[in-house]
C-alpha cells in the first residue's frame, strides 16, 4: 500500500441552515494517536440525519458530517498492534505489500456511533445493546469529523470490521447505506421481535411503516418483508407507492388520498385497519421513520390491541403527540423507540444484503454537488440512497 497522502478533500459544512452550505476543501492529513487508526474512505452515503445537522436541529456539529462510510485501515497508531492483536494479524484483503502490517487495508465501516466509553449506565447495560446510547455521544459529525471525506480517524476498540469472507462480495455502494439507513430499520424490527423487546412480534403478523419511501422507511420495508412480516407502507403522495411496493409492501396507503380520508371518517388509521385481514384490528407494530408529530398521532390508532409503537424517525422539538392512559390500561399498547444498532446488528443486517434479501436502492453522486443532494433528500425527492465514490473527488 501506497504512503498516504499529506492532505485529503473533504466537503466542508460552511454555514448551518436551511439551506446549508459546503466546499470542498483540502485539509492536512491527521495523524492517527496512540490508539487510533486512520481509515482511506472510498464511499460515503447521505443519510438524514446529516441534513438535520447540517440544518442545524440536531445543535452545533463538526466541519465534516456523515455516518454511512466505508473504507479501509491506511496506518494504525503506535500502541494499535500491540494492544489489539487481531489487528496486526488480520489478513489483508487488497494489500500486496507483504512488508506491511497485515492490518493495512483491512476493509471497515465508519457509522454514526464512532465510539464507546465501556463504562456509563447506558454503555454497561449490555442487555439493551446500550453503547449505541453512550452518554458522551461520540457520534458522527459531532464528536469527531465525519464520512464526507477521504480520511478519517477511528479509536481501535471501536473498529467496524467489514470481514472479507463473510462480505467480499458485496460493494462498498450496497454496504454503506446499511450502516445507518439500514441497521436503523433492522433494530427496530429485530428489538420488537426480541426478548428485550418484549418478543411481541412474530413473523406473519402485520405491521405499518409510516414514512415508507424515506432512507430508513424503505429498509423497514425491506427487512421487515425479508424476517416474515406483512407490511403496510405508509407515506405521502401517490408516487411513493410503487416504490414501496417494490421494496416488498403488501399494501399501501397515501395520507393524501381519497382513501385515507373518507375511510369511516377516522382518516389514515382506519384505511390501515381496514387492511388488516377479517377482523382489521389493526396492526401489531408501527415503525414510524417519518419526523413528523403527525405521523406519530396516526400510528398510535392504527394499533391493534396489544400493539407497538416503535419511534424511529425524530420531528423537531415542538412535535409532540398525544396519548391517553386509557391506550395503554384499557388496549395494552406499549411504546418504544429505537436507535442505530451496534456493530453486530451491522453484520447481521448485512447478511441479508450478502444474501440478495434485501438490496438498497442506491443513486450515484458527487461530493461537490453536497447542496443540492440534502436539498432532493428533505424535499423527498430521492427514491433509494445517494451514494458518492470518494475516490472521484
Ligand atoms: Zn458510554
Ligand atoms: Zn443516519
Amino acid at each position: 500500500m501506497s504512503e498516504p497522502a499529506k492532505t485529503y478533500k473533504a466537503a466542508v459544512l460552511t454555514a448551518q441552515g436551511t439551506p446549508p452550505t459546503f466546499t470542498i476543501q483540502s485539509l492536512p492529513l491527521p495523524q492517527p494517536g496512540p490508539h487510533e487508526v486512520l481509515v482511506r474512505l472510498r464511499l460515503t452515503s447521505l443519510c438524514g440525519t446529516d441534513c438535520s445537522q447540517a440544518a442545524g436541529h440536531l445543535g452545533a456539529t463538526r466541519p465534516v458530517l456523515g455516518h454511512e462510510g466505508v473504507g479501509e485501515i491506511a496506518a494504525l497508531g503506535s500502541h494499535v498492534a500491540a494492544l489489539f492483536t487481531s489487528l496486526s494479524s488480520f489478513p489483508s484483503s487488497s494489500s500486496t505489500d507483504t512488508s506491511a502490517p497485515l492490518a493495512l487495508g483491512q476493509r471497515v465501516g465508519v457509522a454514526w456511533t464512532r465510539d464507546a466509553c465501556g463504562t456509563c449506565a447506558y454503555c454497561t447495560t449490555l442487555h439493551h445493546d446500550g453503547e449505541t446510547r453512550c452518554v458522551r455521544r461520540p457520534h458522527s459529525g459531532q464528536a469527531c469529523d465525519g464520512t464526507f471525506a477521504q480520511y478519517t480517524l477511528v479509536p481501535a476498540r471501536y473498529l467496524l470490521r467489514i470481514p472479507a469472507d463473510r462480505f467480499g462480495a458485496v460493494p462498498d455502494e450496497l454496504v454503506a447505506p446499511v450502516l445507518c439507513g439500514g441497521v436503523t430499520a433492522y433494530k427496530a424490527l429485530k428489538t420488537l421481535g426480541s426478548a428485550a423487546g418484549g418478543g411481541q412480534l412474530s413473523p406473519g403478523q402485520w405491521i405499518a411503516v409510516s414514512g415508507a419511501s424515506g432512507g430508513v422507511g424503505a429498509f423497514a420495508v425491506a427487512f421487515g418483508r425479508a424476517m416474515g412480516y406483512r407490511v403496510i407502507a405508509v407515506d405521502a403522495g401517490r408516487d411513493k407507492g410503487e416504490y414501496a411496493l417494490q421494496e416488498g409492501a403488501e399494501h399501501y396507503v397515501d395520507i393524501t388520498g381519497d382513501e385515507a380520508n373518507q375511510q369511516d371518517g377516522g382518516g389514515v388509521a382506519s384505511a390501515v385497519k381496514a387492511l388488516t385481514g377479517v377482523d382489521k384490528l389493526g396492526v401489531a407494530a408501527v415503525i414510524v421513520c417519518a419526523g413528523a408529530a403527525a405521523a406519530y398521532q396516526s400510528a398510535v390508532e392504527m394499533l391493534a390491541p396489544f400493539g407497538t409503537l416503535m419511534c424511529v424517525g425524530i420531528p423537531p422539538p415542538e412535535g409532540v403527540f398525544s396519548l391517553h392512559p386509557l391506550q395503554f390500561i384499557g388496549g395494552g399498547v406499549r411504546v418504544m423507540g429505537s436507535s442505530v444498532g451496534t456493530r453486530r446488528d451491522t453484520l447481521e443486517a448485512l447478511e441479508f444484503v450478502s444474501r440478495g434479501l434485501v438490496t438498497p436502492a442506491v443513486q450515484w453522486a458527487e461530493l461537490k454537488d453536497m447542496e443540492r443532494l440534502m436539498d432532493h433528500v428533505v424535499a423527498g425527492k430521492v427514491r433509494g440512497k445517494y451514494v458518492i465514490n470518494l475516490d472521484k473527488v
